[in-house]
């Protein structure tokens, strides 16, 4: 399936498996309120480890930006 390919991350560094792409909350402390957003990780589905390469570093960040300027525009 298409879906199942886009979310199948690099192999892991540590055991070579295969990794699956998984979600975590984060939180923006900046300007005196809360803000909430998804970073994503690669989670090796053998041995657990889990890291963030560049790619998902970008995505992240965007993620970051787009949840602080969402939460100016509230404010
Ligand atoms: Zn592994």
């Amino acid at each position: 399936m298409a879906d199942e390919a886009r979310s199948q991350g690099p192999r892991c560094a540590r055991c070579s498996g295969p990794s699956v792409r998984e979600a975590r909350t984060r939180e923006l402390t900046g300007s005196g309120q809360k803000v909430f957003y998804l970073a994503y990780l690669w989670s090796c589905s053998i041995c657990g480890n889990k890291w963030v390469d560049d790619g998902l570093e970008r995505l992240n960040a965007g993620a970051a930006q787009g949840a602080r300027a969402l939460a100016q525009r509230a404010s």
